[in-house]
């Protein structure tokens, strides 16, 4: 079964299936690099960022967004370095980010990820927050290695290691560092300049997204470049407001469930009423991250939509 829900704001199709053929060029999308350091480019196209290290060794990747853009991203990192692409480390199962796997696998890379992320890609998953199923993905996109805590690349002159952060944005998620280039991607651990999306669903929590960007930190220095899951490029600074509005947010929410509120009564509370203009109107509205983390801190591992009809 197939069942498409699709959700596109500023370029986020978050588990939309894609119907086009493959090989279609969508003329909205433009891959736009820029280059981080001697060897690292981050890539932005349509769905997650890109990592794109490049030098003496050849060409790795991490995460290759859409299946029916494939073609269209394997031009644009011919761009970066006309060598084949050897590697890709996928951050986590979601479909804008390793919507490309089949493609690029195919074209000779082998495909390493954490062992959740072949587990789900392996099995139907079914999203209540996108009331949507997908299904297994086709063997030829499974990830070829898998790990469990943590995996080194050494590779272009520097040993890239991926730290698993567990229970974050799902229970697959990695954080990427390079750090003789002083570059860290933390996949969609870091929302930036939006309200984060956890999927509950796929084993997400409020409290292990915070321990993620917190491990984040603990590998960033004043220089780092912080590659964010979607958003433009930041910072140590970025990456710590974040975690302090993950915090303030979480500590809100907390004091909501202490006093009795149902979910219903926490989210009608506004605890994140302080960035909502900012924030909430991208992708993740405010209700919904009021949701998410109400669910992880009662033990709810799934989202559950309120009521429309009740609350209008
Ligand atoms: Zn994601």
């Amino acid at each position: 079964m197939i069942k498409a829900a699709t959700t596109t704001l500023l370029g986020l199709t978050l588990l939309a299936f894609a119907v086009q053929p493959a090989g279609a060029k969508d003329a909205a999308v433009q891959y736009v690099p820029t280059a981080l350091s001697d060897t690292v480019t981050m890539l932005k196209g349509q769905g997650g960022n890109i990592a794109v290290s490049s030098g003496q060794d050849g060409v790795f990747i991490i995460d290759d967004q859409y299946s029916h853009l494939a073609d269209q991203l394997m031009a644009a990192i011919g761009k970066v370095s006309d060598e084949p692409i050897r590697f890709v480390i996928n951050t986590h199962y979601h479909h804008d980010h390793v919507g490309g796997n089949e493609a690029v696998g195919d074209a000779g890379a082998v495909i390493i990820a954490h062992d959740n992320i072949r587990e789900r890609m392996s099995t139907e998953q079914f999203s209540n927050f996108f009331d949507a199923a997908t299904p297994p993905w086709p063997s030829d996109a499974l990830p070829v290695v898998t790990f469990n805590d943590r995996m080194t690349l050494h590779y272009n002159g520097e040993p890239v290691t991926a730290y698993h952060v567990p229970h974050g944005h799902t229970d697959g998620d990695s954080i990427i560092h390079f750090p003789s280039s002083n570059v860290l991607h933390m996949g969609d651990i870091f929302f930036n300049g939006l309200y984060p999306y956890i999927d509950l669903d796929g084993g997400g929590s409020i409290d292990g997204m915070i321990a993620g960007v917190e491990k984040g930190l603990s590998l960033c220095d004043g220089n780092t470049q912080v590659i964010p899951g979607h958003g433009p490029l930041a910072n140590r600074a970025g990456l710590a407001e974040y975690r302090d509005l993950l915090v303030t947010i979480r500590d809100r929410v907390q004091t909501l469930v202490n006093e009795g509120k149902t979910l219903q009564e926490a989210t009608e509370a506004n605890p994140t009423a302080d960035w909502d203009e900012e924030l909430g109107g991208v992708f993740i509205k405010p209700d919904q991250l009021v949701i998410f983390v109400y669910n992880s801190l009662t033990g709810v591992e799934r989202y559950t939509p309120l009521d429309r009809e009740t609350t209008e």
